[in-house]
C-alpha cells in the first residue's frame, strides 16, 4: 500500500472510529437514564408500599418510638430534653449498667488488649480474655464448657441447625423467645409446641415425638412478659420419663432467679444436670452485649464445629469479655446485689398489692400491672412518665388479646425512696384513670 493512500485511509477509520464512540457514549447514556427511571419507578412502588405498611403500623397504634437518653444507664436517667426520670423498664436488673467497677475492668483491657478483635473465632479472634469468660459462665452455672457469641439473639440462632436434623424433634414452650422461634425455623428437626407451661401438653408432645431420633424441650426460664418461672423441675422429669434433653434460655433469669441468682437451675437444684442453657450479657450481667451457650461439653465442642453465628461473625471485644471476667468475679465474691434485687422485688410487689393493684404471680423482678385494656396501658403509660416514671404498657399482639398491662421492672439500682415513689406514682394515675377505688 502507498504510504500517502494509507494515511488516508487512517484518518478516515480515526473519523469513523470516533463517530462510533461517540454514538456508543451516547446510547451509554440513554441505557443508564432508562434503567434509572425504570429503577426510580420500581423504588416508587416500594415506596409506596412501605408507606402504606408504616401508616397502618401508625393507625393500629403499634409504632414504635425510640424515647433517648443522653446519662448512663440506671436507676435515674436524663432524657434529651432534660428531663429526669427513673426508670422502671430497663433489663438493668442488678443496676451493673453505669457500675464503676466494670467501666475501670473495661477501660483497662482496652489499654492492655487495644479496641477490637478484627476476626472470628477460630481465625484469629480468640484472645485470653474471652477464653477466662467462657471459664467463668461455665463456673457461674455449674456447667461444663461455654461458647461466647456476638448476642443471645446469635446463640438461640446458632444453637439447634448445628445438633439436630429432620431425625429429631424440637419440643418448644409457645411464649418462647423470638430468638428461640427463629433459630427452631434454621433447622429441620420436627417441631412441636406446648401452651406456655403447660405441662399435660408438653407430655403430649412427648409422646408424639418418641418417634424421632433425638428430643430436646426448649423453655425460657422467666418469661418476660409476665414474669413466671418455668417449671424447670416438671419439665426435667418429663424429660427423664421420655428420654429427652432440655436446654433453659436464662437471658431473664441469669442473676435474678435463685438465692445466689445462678438461674432456674439453682431454683429447682437442676445445677448441673441441663444439657443446655443460653443467655446474655445484655441483662443482669451488666447490660451491654454478648450472648453465650453453656452446657455439655461435647455439646459446646459441636457448636464450636458448626455454629454459624459462631463461625462468620466477629469475636466479642475484649473489653466486654475483660467486664465480664470481673462482674462474674464480683458475683462469687458477694451476694450483695442478688440480696438487693430480691428484697427490693418483694417490698415493691408488697407495696402495689397493698394499693390494690392486680399483679401477674411472679418469682423474678419482672411485675405485670394488669390493666387488661390496651388503650388505658397506654393512657397510664404516658401519664407516668409525666409523673417522671419511665415504664412500658404492652397490649395485643405483644402480650394476649384484652391482656394489657404495665410491665414494671425493678432493679438492685434501685433505692426505697425510688420504689416509694414509683408505688406513689401508680397509686395517684391509678385513682385517676378509675383502675383503684
Ligand atoms: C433478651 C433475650 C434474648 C436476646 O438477648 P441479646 O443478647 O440481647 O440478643 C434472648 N432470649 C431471651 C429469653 C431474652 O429475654
Amino acid at each position: 500500500m502507498e504510504p500517502v493512500a494509507a494515511m488516508a485511509f487512517d484518518s478516515r477509520t480515526c473519523e469513523y472510529a470516533k463517530y462510533v464512540r461517540f454514538i456508543l457514549q451516547l446510547s451509554g447514556y440513554f441505557t443508564t437514564f432508562v434503567f434509572k427511571l425504570i429503577h426510580t419507578a420500581m423504588y416508587k412502588d416500594f415506596q409506596a408500599y412501605l408507606q402504606k405498611e408504616l401508616n397502618d403500623i401508625k393507625e393500629a397504634g403499634l409504632y414504635k418510638e425510640e424515647r433517648v437518653i443522653v446519662s448512663p444507664q440506671g436507676p435515674e436517667i436524663t432524657l434529651q430534653d432534660g428531663t429526669k426520670a427513673l426508670n422502671f423498664c430497663a433489663n438493668n436488673y442488678l443496676g451493673l449498667a453505669d457500675s464503676k467497677e466494670l467501666v475501670k475492668a473495661a477501660k483497662e483491657a482496652m489499654d492492655t488488649h487495644g479496641y477490637g478483635m478484627a476476626s472470628v473465632r477460630f481465625i484469629c479472634g480468640t484472645g485470653d480474655l474471652q477464653k477466662t469468660l467462657e471459664a467463668k459462665i461455665a463456673e457461674f452455672f455449674g456447667t461444663e464448657d461455654t461458647i461466647l457469641y456476638a448476642a443471645c439473639f446469635d446463640a438461640n440462632g446458632g444453637v439447634f441447625e448445628p445438633l439436630l436434623n429432620d431425625q429429631d424433634a424440637i419440643i418448644s414452650d409457645s411464649l418462647n423467645h423470638a430468638s428461640i422461634i427463629d433459630g427452631v425455623r434454621l433447622c429441620k428437626a420436627k417441631r412441636y409446641r406446648y401452651a406456655n407451661a403447660n405441662m399435660e401438653e408438653l407430655e403430649k408432645c412427648l409422646q408424639e415425638a418418641q418417634a424421632q431420633r433425638h428430643r430436646i424441650i426448649v423453655t425460657d426460664g422467666v418469661f418476660s412478659m409476665d414474669g413466671n418461672v418455668c417449671p424447670l423441675d416438671k419439665i426435667h422429669a418429663l424429660a427423664e420419663k421420655y428420654n429427652a434433653m432440655v436446654m433453659v434460655d436464662e437471658s431473664h433469669s441469669a442473676g435474678v432467679v435463685g438465692k445466689t441468682g445462678r438461674g432456674v437451675t439453682e431454683r429447682y437444684n437442676l445445677r448441673g444436670q441441663i444439657e443446655i442453657i443460653t443467655g446474655t450479657l445484655g441483662k443482669a450481667f451488666g447490660g451491654s452485649v454478648g450472648g453465650f451457650t453453656t452446657g455439655k461439653k461435647e455439646i459446646i465442642a459441636m457448636l464450636r464445629q458448626r455454629s454459624r453465628p459462631y463461625l462468620f461473625s466477629n469475636s466479642i471485644p475484649p473489653m466486654i469479655a475483660a467486664a465480664g471476667i470481673r462482674m462474674f468475679d464480683m458475683m462469687k465474691e458477694s451476694n450483695e446485689l442478688q440480696d438487693r434485687l430480691h428484697e427490693n422485688t418483694e417490698y415493691f410487689i408488697g407495696k402495689m398489692k397493698a394499693a390494690g393493684f392486680d399483679i401477674k404471680p411472679t418469682e423474678s423482678a419482672i411485675c405485670a400491672v394488669m390493666l387488661y385494656d390496651a388503650k388505658l396501658s397506654q393512657e397510664m403509660a404516658a401519664r407516668l412518665q409525666d409523673e417522671g416514671i419511665f415504664v412500658t404498657g404492652f397490649y395485643y399482639p405483644v402480650v394476649p388479646k384484652d391482656q394489657a398491662r404495665i410491665r414494671v421492672q425493678v432493679s438492685a439500682g434501685h433505692k426505697k425512696e425510688h420504689l416509694d415513689r414509683c408505688v406513689a406514682a401508680f397509686t395517684k394515675i391509678g385513682k385517676e384513670l378509675g383502675i383503684l377505688k
